[in-house]
């Protein structure tokens, strides 16, 4: 599997993993766009939202919890962000579905 973050996830290519469980991994992005730029992705490769199915609604909704906690384990009680790009036009580069969350400065609106 050509995947970069399924090779995150078999830690098969190095990053920081900052939680894990079994259903999901967070880890910090390479290229940071805010203070706090961590990845959350599924363990198993959805390549993009739309690819997932109605049973996945538990999975999204765990993932976005997940977010949530990290960000206030991190401090970011003023504020952060919870990004999800599905598709080119929007910026999805990594076809392995992953929320960013981002935080530690003031953000944005409309998003670029
Ligand atoms: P997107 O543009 O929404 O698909 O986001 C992809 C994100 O993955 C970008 O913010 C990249 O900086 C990040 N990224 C790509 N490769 C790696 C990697 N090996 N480790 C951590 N983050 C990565
Ligand atoms: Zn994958």
């Amino acid at each position: 599997m050509e995947c970069i973050f399924c090779k995150i996830i078999n830690k098969e290519v190095e990053s920081k993993i900052v939680y894990e469980d079994e259903k999901c991994v967070a880890f910090e992005d390479i290229n940071p766009q805010a203070p706090c730029h961590i990845l959350v992705v599924p363990k198993r490769h959805i390549p993009a939202l739309r690819d997932a199915e109605e049973d996945d609604k538990e999975l999204l909704g765990h993932i976005l919890k997940v977010a949530s906690k990290i960000a206030l384990e991190r401090g970011l009680e003023k504020g952060y962000r919870i990004v999800l790009n599905d598709g080119g036009e929007a910026g999805q580069a990594v076809f392995h579905m992953h929320f960013h969350l981002l935080g530690g400065r003031i953000m944005k609106w409309p998003p670029g």
